[in-house]
This record gives C-alpha cells, structure tokens and sequence, in this order.
C-alpha cells in the first residue's frame, strides 16, 4: 500500500472515526445544552437592535478572519459585499470538506453544531438573507444525522422570530464540490462543474440571486469573535502573523488530530509543541502544507509560518490547513503520484488542459525516470489555462518533487 495514503488514512481514522460520530452522542452540545451557556443570546441580541449590522461588521473585519476553506477571502468584506448586491440574497453553507487530510470541521461539527449554526444566523441576519443551505459531504453519515436531528429541535423552537428557512443538502462524494461555484450547481441539482467566473456568487449564485458562500469554520468563530471583539482574534498569532487556525494534522506524527494553533506556527513547532513529536521510529522528512494541492515541502524548510499568503513564494499554499508529515519512511515521489491520481480521478472533465493533464503527468511521473521538461511544459498549460483551482493546483506535487527532492529523481 501506498505510504501516504497509508498514513493519512491510518491517522485520519484514528483522529475522527470512520462514518460515524467520534464520541459519544451524549457528550455533544446539544441544543438544551448550547442554550444553558449563553447560546443562542448573541443572535437575539442582533434581531432586537442590541448589535447593530454596522458594529457585527466592523468587528468581523477587525478581526481579519479569513475563509478557512482555503480561498482565505477576507469574511467581513465578503458580507459587506453581498449585503450591497440587490435582494433577495442566498446563503450556501460548504461542508464538503474533501481535501486530502481535512477533517478540523467534522470534529467541530461533531462537538458543538450550534455554535456553527448561531454564526451562520447572525451571518444571514448581518447580510439580511432569508435562505440557507447547507452542503454536507456524503461521507459524513453520522453528522447528517445529528444535524437533521439539532436542525429539527431549532426550527421547532426558534430562538428569534422569522428565522430563515435552513436546507440541508448532501453532496455525492465529489472532491470539486468543494469548489464554491461547484457546490453551488449541485444544490440546484445539475452536475457539480465549476463555473466560469466572472460574474462571482457573491453577484450571481445560488438560483442565479447573489449569495453569501461560507466554509463551515468560518461560521463556527464568529460567536466567539463578536463576543470577544476582533482584537482577541488579532492577539493569537505567531511568526508575524495574526489569528487563530485549525491545523488538521496528519501523517507520520505521535498526536494527529485537529490542532487549534496560532496563525503562523511554522511545521517544526506544529510538530514539537502540538504533536508530541514524530512518531517513533520516524524521522520528518517532508511536509504536505495544504492537503493533496498546497505542494510539499523538505524537512530543512521547517521554519515557514504557515498561513495563508506566507508559502506562495514556495509554490506552496495552506488551503484548509491540512497538514500530513511525511517521514524517511516515505518518498516525496510516491505522494506526488498518489496525489496525481487523485486529480485525475477528480477532475470534472469540463476542460482539456485539467482532464487530459491531470491523465497524462499521472503517467509521466510513474515512469522511473521523469521527463521534466515535458512536465513543467504540462503544470505550466495546466496553471494557465485550467478553468478551476483543481487543474491550476493539481502539478504543484510534482513540481515541488522537481524543485526540492531532486535527489529522489536521480
Ligand atoms: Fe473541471 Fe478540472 Fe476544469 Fe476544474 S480545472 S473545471 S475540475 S476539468
């Protein structure tokens, strides 16, 4: 079997379970139990004028809180800019979470939904939206079920009046749908294919109405933030940088899981102080920054803050804060030809340069001896002209083999 995806696996299951909860059902935060600590008071207070839409704004954009599904689009300027596109206006809520190695907002969701669904409230009474849906990833049996089950007890007891309709949708296993625009065809029931941008969703959405896309994390701070001010965000941070981040933290460590660290933690820290270190008998040897498309890295560039913006210059991204470590067990090798066969098994097949691409670097790199300049001719077609991320992101493995393990390729 594969190593990485051995180990990925190995501690992903370790680290959430498999389709069902991770803890006992007993042990969430129900609805009951939410409301027993202040729950549900924050979005009371919107709806009766004791915030107002200005103020919940100003702080969501003090805070610097960013789209933690990967894109890292500022949230508070995201809001403004729907909330000024003409009514009615839609919500569509991104639990997909597909990416290799991502599983910060199952363990959230699991622990304490109502927390999540009070932010996406207040997110839609901020924005003023009437309409919501949620898209939650297939796999996820057991959260559907808990969910449709503390969705049921909300819409039965409304903590505020006209609360907004909330659907709940299930994806089909399909990594693109990940993807915003994606996510946003196969709620409406077509083939979930990217769209072609502009005009963004933020302009033309859901059923053609602008709306308000948002990554499930993303609403599970916003009670906290508001409640603490944007300045307690700002305050957490590391290396130069600001905030807070779920790193879900997988591979060849003693302690995977999801590791709530400072914005900016570079690997080796994530690693010592997070993790309980390497797990024995392993030595790090490499990095996956950003799950299957931010890049890898070698142990010696173990100083890197890892946030949004800070690993671009490597060719490297954080994305959802995937991290999987790899060790002198593995090769940087054989996760770029694990990771390639997933791309191309993903890829939704709309445009050339990502289908064919994805089909054809997937064989060029299970040769023994790599072509490489055939292959950065191919990652640089495929950066250019792929219409999505999958496509644009899908050679960075690769090139990353190129440019820093170039002894494997020897
Ligand atoms: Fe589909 Fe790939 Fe093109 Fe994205 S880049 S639209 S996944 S074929």
């Amino acid at each position: 079997q594969n190593p990485i995806i051995h180990a990925t696996t190995e501690a992903v299951e370790a680290a959430v379970g498999n389709n069902q909860l991770t803890q006992p059902a007993d042990e969430i935060v129900d609805f009951v139990e939410y409301q027993k600590t202040g729950g549900y008071e924050l979005v009371k207070k919107c709806i009766s004028g004791e915030r107002d839409v200005e103020s919940v704004l100003k702080t969501m954009e003090d805070s610097g809180l960013r789209g933690l599904g990967g894109a890292g689009f500022p949230s508070g300027r995201k809001w403004r800019i729907v909330r000024n596109e003409k009514g009615p206006r839609l919500m569509a809520v991104n639990i997909d979470e597909g990416e290799p190695g991502t599983f910060k907002d199952r363990v959230y969701l699991e622990r304490d939904p109502h927390r999540f669904l009070e932010g996406m409230l207040i997110a839609a009474w901020a924005v003023d939206i009437q309409t919501i849906y949620i898209y939650l990833r297939d796999e996820y049996h057991g959260c559907r079920t808990m969910l449709e089950a503390e969705l049921a007890k909300l819409k039965a007891h409304p903590p505020i009046p006209n609360m907004p309709e909330i659907h709940l949708r299930r994806g089909a296993g399909a990594y693109i749908c990940g993807e915003e625009s994606a996510m946003i065809e196969s709620i409406e029931g077509k083939r979930g294919m990217p769209r072609l941008r502009p005009p963004y969703v933020a302009q033309v959405g859901l059923f053609g109405r602008p709306t308000l896309e948002h990554n499930f994390e993303t609403l599970y701070w916003v009670r906290e933030i508001l409640e603490k001010g944007g300045e307690w965000f700002t305050s957490h941070g590391r290396n130069g940088r600001k905030g807070l981040r779920s790193y879900s933290v997988s591979g060849r460590v003693k302690n995977p899981g999801v590791k709530l660290a400072p914005a900016g933690v570079s690997i080796q820290e994530l690693i010592d102080e997070f993790c309980g270190g390497m797990a024995d008998g392993h030595k790090f040897y490499g990095y996956l920054p950003g799950g299957a498309s931010g890049g890898i890295l070698p142990a010696t560039m173990n100083d890197i803050p890892l946030d949004f913006d800070t690993l671009q210059p490597y060719g490297c991204f954080i994305g959802s804060a995937a991290v999987i470590v790899l060790s002198d067990k593995d090769t940087a090798v054989q996760a770029a030809r694990n990771m390639m066969d997933f791309f191309k098994h993903e890829s939704c097949g709309q445009c050339t340069p990502c289908r064919v691409g994805t089909a054809k670097a997937s064989d060029l790199i299970k040769k023994e001896k790599w072509d490489t300049g055939l292959l950065e001719e191919l990652s640089q077609v495929m950066r250019d002209a792929s219409i999505c991320g999958l496509g644009q992101a899908a050679p960075n493995p690769v090139d990353c083999v190129v440019k820093y393990f170039p002894h494997e390729l020897a």
